[in-house]
């Protein structure tokens, strides 16, 4: 239709480079349902992302299907880079949402490869971070969450 946006999946830049691989020669493993390549701005070396082949917002919309797969490549992945690389941790991150601060809006799942001596220090940022909800507030905000 003349004048309306193109659908998702042109706009996507996921979905350009699972469309023409051609731009990605980064890429680290795939399955039928689940691709996964190095991050172009990486917090360590090796960082990357698992993303499902199909074009998918968020969490709030992943097929249960997909977010195994996802799920699936994303340990294939971790193992990958262990064997790999010789680290010996992983971090995983993702922004799903509005309020999460997503940046590419096709999900992605981060999987950021660490060592003891790595020196990225989320802890330290983790600690600045944190509340001190007392018992009562747990209990009370995990009472509205069960319901
Ligand atoms: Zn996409």
């Amino acid at each position: 239709m003349p004048g309306s946006p193109p659908p998702a999946t042109e706009a996507c830049i996921f979905c350009r480079l699972l469309r023409d691989r051609s731009m990605v020669p980064y890429w680290v493993a795939e399955t039928e349902r689940a691709f996964a390549f190095l991050d172009l701005r990486p917090l360590r070396p090796g960082h990357a992302l698992v993303i499902p082949k199909t074009h998918t917002l968020d969490l709030a919309s992943v097929s249960p299907e997909d977010w195994r797969a996802v799920s699936d490549l994303v340990l294939d992945v971790q193992r990958r880079l262990r064997r790999s690389l010789g680290t010996t941790g992983e971090n995983l991150v993702v922004a799903s949402g509005p309020g999460s601060e997503q940046s590419v809006f096709h999900l992605h799942v981060h999987v950021i490869p660490r060592t003891e001596t790595d020196g990225l220090a989320l802890s330290a940022w983790w600690e600045t971070k944190v509340g001190q909800p007392s018992r009562e507030e747990l209990v009370r905000l995990s009472e509205r969450v069960r319901r």
